[in-house]
């Protein structure tokens, strides 16, 4: 977690960012960070609450949390990614079939947003969105997720709009440490 003013991928603002590519760069400790997470699906799935063909990671951020999830689970694990004029695709000749069932994985959750733009891609092909995986749910209050949400650690994080934000009015720069445009 990086301290400073930060411009999320969101678009909104904040004091605090997670940085989990630092995280995830050490395997061990990837597959530690989304064991709870792995377990939690794995309990669902064996209740009958659950059903997933495949978990798909928006780029960047999903990616490797979508791989790890994959391999703790036994799944198939791939990513949509932006195009040149940045819209959410399926490319490299991953297939989605109609009614697959799919599991999205991100690293951070604020508002969803990335995901969303995911589910419509990949519903628009035919398969069904079941639930969403993070290693951190940094949702604001009043934000709800549109599928059941499985979060490895659930943090309150002030993030603010650009107009409500207090390290604007104070004159300091606002980094975007995030990748939306990859
Ligand atoms: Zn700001």
């Amino acid at each position: 977690m990086l301290e400073g003013h930060f411009l999320l991928s969101s678009g909104r603002h904040s004091n605090r960012y997670f940085q989990c590519a630092k995280l995830l760069q050490y395997p061990d400790r990837a597959a530690a960070a989304l064991r709870g997470v792995a377990d939690r699906l794995r309990t669902d799935i064996s209740a009958g609450k659950l059903a997933i063909d495949a978990i798909v990671g928006p780029a960047m951020g999903g990616i490797i949390v979508a791989y790890e999830l994959g391999r703790q689970l036994g799944l198939p694990a791939f990513f949509t990614e932006r195009d040149d004029t940045g819209a959410m695709k399926v490319r490299r000749g991953f297939e989605v079939t109609p009614g697959q069932r799919i599991l999205i994985a991100e690293d951070v959750v604020t508002t969803a947003k990335s995901s969303g733009e995911s589910a419509a891609v990949l519903e628009s092909l035919g398969a069904k969105v079941a639930a969403l995986a993070c290693i951190v749910d940094r949702r604001a209050e009043g934000i709800t997720a549109p599928w059941p949400l499985y979060p490895a650690v659930k943090m309150d994080v002030a993030n603010w709009d650009a107009a409500d934000c207090e390290l604007c009015k104070k004159g300091i720069p606002a980094v975007k440490p995030g990748s939306r445009k990859i």
